[in-house]
């Protein structure tokens, strides 16, 4: 027998194109009246002759705004994109800048249901039921992968179990003991955790683990059917930013091919990042999105830098929202380490406020069996070097202890002699991936 095709609200997915349009234009107007009562986006939107939502008359007005990157957003630190009053904000996420400054945000009890709403949905569209027991393994703290999915799940009536990442034993005596049905995770963790019961005293075919929702950081089809056929259980797909709440921005139906973005909720565009025009639909471009169901912090056109096509012929679930590719990369130097987010340029601002460092890094990421691992080599001043090993040594601890505090991942520092880093001819080359292209 055919499975069932389960929805959360069947009539907002299988909406026709006219209404959808009718939603996006409603809901972008709605998002164009708060922005022009923000800080930050006043002006812009003046410039370009917007002053309030009535300025917009047709989604075709969509293109007169100015695209919004992550350097707007740490430009508007901390409160420069907050409509209405902060005393309705009910919760604040930050998600890692290009610096130290973070991008915040912030969401007041309205935008904490729609998000968890948004959440509840993509789970419903994968299968996930309230019988179901999730296992949430995603980081819970200022990164949305973890309360975000968690508000959602609970909408839907699943237990949540907020295991957060790490420890993985306990991850394993609770899926267990617990009867744990869905995992959320990174891929890479999702295959560490595979290693880890096959090392373990229990035995696979005593656990009642179905599915798993991954998401975080880009992985091929091939390395989802790796897991799916190692770990006998059917992996989803899901993509989010913290910038657009989290994850659930788009995600995979019961058919596993390709990602539903929820258009009633974001307009996408997929645009040719050095043009900035539109591509046409199948070609691969940057994800600009604007978000429609958030009240607290308007986001509008915003470049997240991922790459990816429309697919353009129907999904076989019925729903009308337009499905995404896989993700294919990523338009900056963004790096994406065991899920977290660092850029090489963290990295450096916190190498060159150190005096005895010298003239050449290099950020290197290998895999170290299914996880990543960064090595971060400095080449230090002759003095320092020439110095006692205590002197370097304690140098080393500083610059540890200062990237892991702002990218919360621990890198191993090597400090090296001068001149040893080989400089690069032409543009200096700061990393060095070596992870195999999955
Ligand atoms: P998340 O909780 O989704 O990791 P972040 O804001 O920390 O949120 O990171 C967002 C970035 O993570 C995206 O811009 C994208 O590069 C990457 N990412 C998230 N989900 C996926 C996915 N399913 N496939 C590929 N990359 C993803
Ligand atoms: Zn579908």
């Amino acid at each position: 027998m055919a499975r069932e095709i389960p929805f959360w609200d069947k009539k907002v997915e299988t909406a026709s194109r006219d209404e959808l349009n009718t939603i996006q234009l409603v809901g972008l107007k709605k998002q164009v009246e708060h922005a022009c009562q923000t800080v930050f986006y006043k002006d812009r939107l003046a410039k370009v002759g917007i002053h309030n939502g009535d300025d917009i008359k047709s989604l075709a007005d969509l293109k007169r705004i100015p695209f919004t990157t992550k350097n707007d957003l740490r430009s508007a630190y901390p409160f420069g994109l907050l409509y209405g009053s902060q005393d309705d904000l009910v919760r604040i996420h930050a998600s890692s800048g290009t610096t130290g400054t973070p991008t915040l945000i912030y969401q007041n009890r309205k935008d904490v249901d729609m998000s968890a709403d948004t959440m509840a949905r993509s789970l419903v569209a994968a299968g996930c039921t309230n019988k179901d027991i999730v296992q949430n393994m995603m980081t819970y703290g200022l990164f949305t992968g973890g309360m975000c999915f968690h508000y959602g799940a609970e909408k839907l009536g699943m237990t949540v179990i907020p295991t957060s990442s790490g420890n993985t034993l306990r991850q394993i005596k609770f899926m267990h003991d617990l009867g744990t049905s869905v995992v959320h995770a990174t891929p890479s963790y999702l295959l560490h955790l595979h290693q880890a019961i096959e090392d373990s005293e229990y035995n696979r075919k005593d656990f009642k683990w179905r599915m798993a929702v991954t998401g975080a950081e880009p992985h091929s089809e091939e390395l989802r059917q790796k897991i799916q056929n190692k770990l006998g259980i059917e992996v989803y797909n899901c993509y989010g930013m913290s910038e657009l709440n989290g994850p659930g921005v788009a995600f995979e139906c019961i058919f596993r091919d390709g990602l539903h973005v929820w258009e009633d909720r974001y307009i996408m565009e997929i645009i040719d990042p050095k043009t900035e025009e539109p591509v046409p639909d199948g070609e691969t471009g940057e994800l600009v999105m604007t978000i429609l169901h958030r009240d607290a912090m308007p986001l509008l056109r915003y470049r997240t830098r991922d790459l990816t096509h429309v697919i353009t012929e129907p999904c076989a679930c019925g729903r009308t929202h337009r499905r995404i590719a896989r993700f294919t990369g990523r338009t900056d130097d963004m790096l994406i380490i065991n899920g977290v987010n660092v850029f090489p340029s963290q990295i450096e601002e916190v190498i060159l406020k150190e005096k005895g460092v010298g003239a050449n890094y290099l950020i290197i990421v290998e895999k170290k069996g299914v996880l990543d691992k960064l090595t971060v080599q400095i080449e230090v001043t002759p003095s320092v070097f020439a110095d006692d090993a205590r002197v370097l040594a304690s140098l080393a601890k500083r610059i540890k202890n200062a990237m892991s505090a702002l990218i919360t991942i621990n890198p191993v520092i090597e400090l090296k002699e001068p001149g040893s880093i080989p400089l690069a001819t032409g543009k200096a080359i700061r990393v060095d991936d070596r992870r195999p292209k999955e």
